[in-house]
C-alpha cells in the first residue's frame, strides 16, 4: 500500500452528475461498482440513491425494519426535496435495493460505506456504539480487497482504530479504510450530492483512494475539487468545517444583539462585510441560534477532543455559550412585546431546525418553546413538515395543521423556521384574528414595513 503524504491535494478537477440527467444514459452494468451503504437515514438514503443514479449497483442496509419496509415501497420517512423521486426511480431501474441482512449485503461489494448515526454521548463525545457494532460484524465478513468507507462523522483517530481492530479480530485482515465525510445540507441534500462543493477522500492506500474517486467520477458532468488526504486529516476537516460554520452564525447573532442596542440594521452590516471575499455572505444571517443534527454534536466532540489532549481552545466553548444565550434572547424578545408571559398565548410558525426538512434534532425551537412554557405561556404551533418527534420533545404545545389557527387569540406570533410559505400568509388577516398584534420574526423573513402598516409591533433579529 502506498502511503499518502497527508497533504491536502486538489488532485482532480472532476465532474458531478446532474440529477436531471437520464439515469440510463449515465449508468450501465459495465461502468458501475457494487456498493453497500450501511444506514438508511438522511445521509445513507441520499448516498445510496445518488450512487445508484451514477450507475452503481447499490444495496442499502438498515436494522430498522419499519424504516426498510417504507423505503422498499418507495416512501421516505422524512421530508427531503427530490429524494422520493430519486429513490423510486433507482429502485425501479434495478440499481437500488434496501435490505436488512447486513452480512449478505456486504458479500461481493467493492466498497462498503458506513452512514450510521454518531450522536453525542452524555459526556458530549461522539457515541460510536452503532458504528462499533457494525465493525464487529464486518470484521468477520469483509475480505481483503474490499474497501470500508466511513461517511459518518467520526472522531479523529477512528479509522486507524478500525484498521487495528480488523487486523486483530474476525478474519484478521489488513483492510483499506477510507474517510469520506459528508457535507450535504438537509433540505438541499439531493442537490448537494450531485453538486458538491468538494469531495474529501482520506486514507493511506492510493489504490483505495483511486477506487473511491472513481465511484464519484463515474457520474460527473462538471468540475468539482477532490481533496485527498490521510484519514486523520479527513476526519478533522469535517469537524473543523462544522465548528467554523457554528462560529460564523454565532458571530452574526452576537453582532445582531449589539446592533439591536445601538439601532443599526445588522442585515445591512452583514451585506457589506460579506462582500469581502475573506468573510463571504453565507451564514451571515442572524436568527434564533444554530441547531440541527450535526453542528451541536460536532462542536461538543471538537471541544471534548481538545480537552482529552490537554489543548486549551476558547472559541468553541464561547460559540456554544453564545448560542444558548441566543435562545434566551429570543425568549426575551417575546417577553418584551407581551409583558407578562404567564398566561400569554404564543402562536408559533416553524419547529424544524431549518426550512425544507422534517428534522427536529436540536432545533432552536425546542429550548425557546420550553422556556416559554416553563414561564406559563400557552403555545400553539404550526410546522408544515416537522416529524412525529414533536410529541415527545414538546409534549405541552398544541400543534395545529393550519397556520392561521396559531394566530387565533394570540398575544404574539413567533417565527422560528424560515419556511418560505410563511411569507405568503395573509398577515393582515392574521393581525385581525390575534388578540394583540405582536410579532417576533426570529428569521427576518417578513417585510417589517408591511407588518407595521398592518399595525403590528414587529421585532426581528438585528
Ligand atoms: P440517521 O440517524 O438519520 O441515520 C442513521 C441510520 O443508521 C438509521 O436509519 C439507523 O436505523 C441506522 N443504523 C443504526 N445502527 C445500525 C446498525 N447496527 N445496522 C444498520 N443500520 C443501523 O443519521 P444521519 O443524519 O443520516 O447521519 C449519519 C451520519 O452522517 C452521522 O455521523 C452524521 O453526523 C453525519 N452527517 C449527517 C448529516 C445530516 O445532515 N444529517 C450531514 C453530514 C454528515
Amino acid at each position: 500500500m502506498k502511503k499518502s503524504d497527508g497533504n491536502i491535494g486538489n488532485t482532480n478537477n472532476n465532474i458531478i452528475a446532474n440529477p436531471q440527467h437520464d439515469p440510463v444514459a449515465l449508468s450501465g452494468p459495465l461502468r458501475g461498482e457494487k456498493i453497500c451503504v450501511i444506514g438508511a437515514g438522511f445521509v445513507g438514503t441520499v448516498t445510496a440513491s445518488g450512487f445508484a443514479r451514477f450507475g452503481h449497483q447499490v444495496v442499502c442496509v438498515d436494522n430498522d425494519r419499519k424504516l426498510l419496509s417504507m423505503l422498499s415501497s418507495g416512501r421516505i420517512p422524512f421530508y427531503e426535496r427530490d429524494l422520493e423521486e430519486l429513490v423510486k426511480s433507482e429502485m425501479s431501474g434495478g440499481r437500488l435495493i434496501f435490505e436488512s441482512d447486513l452480512e449478505k449485503s456486504v458479500e461481493g461489494r467493492k466498497a462498503v460505506f458506513l452512514t450510521v448515526g454518531t450522536p453525542s454521548s452524555n459526556g458530549g463525545r461522539a457515541d460510536l456504539t452503532a458504528l462499533q457494532e457494525i465493525i464487529s460484524l464486518l470484521s468477520k465478513k469483509m475480505r481483503s480487497g474490499q474497501i470500508l468507507v466511513i461517511k459518518s462523522t467520526v472522531p479523529v483517530g477512528t479509522a486507524t482504530m478500525i484498521k487495528i481492530y480488523f487486523s486483530d479480530n474476525g478474519n484478521r485482515i489488513d483492510i483499506d479504510v477510507i474517510n469520506n465525510p459528508e457535507f450535504l445540507r438537509e433540505g438541499n441534500a439531493v442537490n448537494d450530492f450531485f453538486n458538491p462543493h468538494r469531495i474529501v477522500i482520506g486514507g493511506n492506500s492510493s489504490g483505495a483512494i483511486e477506487t473511491i474517486s472513481h465511484i464519484y467520477k463515474i457520474g460527473m458532468t462538471r468540475p468539482v475539487p477532490i481533496f485527498t488526504t490521510n484519514n486523520e486529516t479527513a476526519e478533522m476537516i469535517k469537524y473543523a468545517s462544522n465548528v467554523f460554520l457554528a462560529t460564523k452564525i454565532g458571530f452574526v447573532n452576537e453582532l445582531a444583539r449589539l446592533c439591536d442596542s445601538v439601532g443599526v440594521n445588522t442585515l445591512e452590516v452583514a451585506r457589506a462585510i460579506g462582500a469581502d471575499p475573506r468573510i463571504g455572505h453565507r451564514f451571515l444571517e442572524p436568527g434564533p441560534g444554530w441547531g440541527g443534527s450535526c453542528l451541536p454534536k460536532d462542536l461538543q466532540e471538537f471541544i471534548g477532543l481538545a480537552e482529552s489532549l490537554g489543548v486549551s481552545l476558547f472559541i468553541p466553548r464561547a460559540v456554544n455559550e453564545a448560542n444558548l444565550h441566543q435562545f434566551k434572547h429570543i425568549f426575551l424578545k417575546v417577553k418584551n412585546l407581551v409583558g407578562n408571559i404567564n398566561g400569554a398565548r404564543i402562536g408559533v410558525l416553524g419547529l424544524t431546525f431549518k426550512a425544507n426538512t422534517s428534522d427536529l434534532r436540536e432545533s432552536p425551537a425546542i429550548p425557546i418553546l420550553l422556556k416559554l412554557i416553563e414561564n406559563g405561556a400557552d403555545v400553539v404551533a404550526y410546522d408544515p413538515a416537522a416529524d412525529g418527534e414533536v410529541k415527545s420533545l414538546l409534549p405541552d404545545i398544541i400543534r395545529v395543521h393550519d397556520p392561521y389557527k396559531t394566530a387565533e387569540g394570540a398575544d404574539c406570533m413567533l417565527i422560528l423556521t424560515e419556511w418560505s410559505d410563511f411569507q405568503l400568509l395573509d398577515w393582515k388577516r392574521i393581525g385581525e384574528i390575534m388578540k394583540s398584534k405582536n410579532i417576533v420574526d426570529a428569521r427576518n423573513i417578513l417585510t417589517p414595513e408591511l407588518l407595521k402598516r398592518y399595525g403590528f409591533n414587529y421585532a426581528g433579529v438585528g
